[in-house]
Parts: structure tokens; sequence; C-alpha cells
């Protein structure tokens, strides 16, 4: 399976469809980035992060403001929401008998994400869990060298998680790791996801803005500028 890589800001994306995209994961190892507006916007203004992204094994399009950029740069690409890929990738690790590794979030969030998971999937392997909360990376990194787990999600939010994925996948060549934000969040039942509808519609930011209006200010004006960019970047020529 090939890669057919469309760009946003100079970034890349993958335009795999969901199922594409789970199937391709399966293939490979390295680094899947989950990219949203605020991660563009900060490639931009932020180069390694940028070639960390462009370096990235697979970059799914996570939400309604990517999908809407990318349409307006003439690609019709479909959202991917990183959480149920993430979720996806989980059982696929379990049904080939392969381990798995968590590393975010707050230590009681993280353990109790375990739980669920495990419950879910009795027999799968989860070889290591740490929380987000620590400042030895290279502790981490050993502790995680030495269990070799075939998928390892990190949920330290960005761009910690991408920067700790780029140099982690240097030490585990076999493993694929997901930067999967707050994803644990959902999975202990702290935080709940938008009931189905928004989710459809692509109005989840919306109602989790609502819930908890702390996040409009990491919204705006980060959303409405990635829009007025990517206008910039379709219709008026590089150099004017
Ligand atoms: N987090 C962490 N360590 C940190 C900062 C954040 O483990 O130093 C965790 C946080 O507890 C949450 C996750 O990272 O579970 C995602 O954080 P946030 O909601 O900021 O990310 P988003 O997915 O909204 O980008």
């Amino acid at each position: 399976m090939e890669r057919n890589l469309v760009k946003i800001q100079g970034l890349n994306v993958d335009s795999f469809s969901f199922d594409e995209a789970v199937e391709y994961a399966n293939s490979i190892s390295g680094q899947v980035v989950t990219i949203n507006p605020e991660m563009i916007d900060r490639a931009v203004k932020d180069s390694e992060f940028a070639e960390i992204i462009n370096n990235a094994e697979l970059v799914i399009p996570d939400g309604i403001g990517v999908e809407l950029g990318l349409k307006i740069l003439g690609h019709n690409v479909h959202r991917i929401a990183g959480i149920e890929f993430s979720h996806k990738m989980i059982e696929i690790t379990s049904v080939n008998s392969q381990s798995l590794a968590l590393i975010g979030a707050r230590p009681e969030v993280v353990q109790k994400a375990k739980e669920k998971i495990q419950q879910e999937f009795p027999d799968l392997y989860i070889t290591y869990v740490k929380d987000g909360y620590f400042e030895d990376d290279e502790s981490v990194l050993n502790d995680i060298k030495i269990r070799q787990p075939r998928l390892v999600l990190c949920a330290l939010g960005s761009p910690r998680q991408e920067e700790f994925i780029y140099k982690a996948k240097k030490l585990l060549p076999d493993s694929l790791f997901i930067g999967v934000g707050g994803s644990f969040d959902v999975w202990s039942g702290c935080v709940q996801r938008a009931p189905e509808i928004y989710q459809k519609i692509g109005l989840e930011w919306l109602y989790r803005t609502v819930k908890e209006p702390k996040r409009f200010k990491r919204i705006f004006p980060t959303l409405p500028l990635f829009v007025l960019q990517v206008l910039k970047e379709r219709f008026i020529p590089k150099g004017v």
C-alpha cells in the first residue's frame, strides 16, 4: 500500500480512508501524528515541529478543521478521529497477540484507562503503563526499550507527545507510536465525548467548548486564523 500525501501549510497529510489508514498502520512501524489546526499553526511557526510531522510515517487528519482546510485546497480527504483510529489499533494489537504500552495523562487516569482497555480486550498484553507527568524522558525511553511493545499510545498533549515519539521511534524500530492527545481521559471515563450526532456533523469541538469553556481560548483565534491562512494559501500565490 502506497501513501498518497496531500499538503497543507507545507505539511504532509495522508489521504487514506479510515480502513486504509488502519491497514497501512498495521503494516508499518514508526510515528503516527493525529494532526489538528492547533498543531498546523504551531508547525508553521516552529520548523523543528514541522520537521517531526513531515518525517512521520503516517499523518491522519483528526477533525473537521483539517478536513475543511484540505477541502479549501481542493483535496477531498475525510477526517479520521484519532481516538477511534487508536481504539482500532488496540483491537488489532490484541487480535495479533502483541503488546501495548500506555504513556500519558494523570496517574489515576492512565490506570483507569488501562483497566477499561483490559476489560474490553482481556487477552491483550499491556506491558507498560506510565503517567505523563515525568521529567526524565530517558528513563521512560529505557523502560519501553526493554519491553519492546508493538503499540505505544502517548497522551502527553501536543507538541510534547510528538517530540517524545520522535525520540522513541529511533530506539524501537518495530513499534508503532500514536500521539493520542486526550484519549486516555475519555477511555478512563473522566471526560465524555460529544454525542454521536455532534461527531457526525463535525461539531464535536463546539460541544466540548460549551462543556469546558476554558477550551475556548485554545480554539479562538487559532481556528478562524487557520481557515484564513488556508484561504490565503489557496487564493494568493506565493510571494505576494
Ligand atoms: N498531559 C500529560 N503530561 C503533560 C501535559 C498533558 O500527560 O505534561 C496529558 C493530559 O493529562 C491529557 C493529555 O495530555 O490527558 C492531553 O492533553 P490536552 O487535553 O491538552 O490535549 P489535546 O488532546 O486536547 O491536544
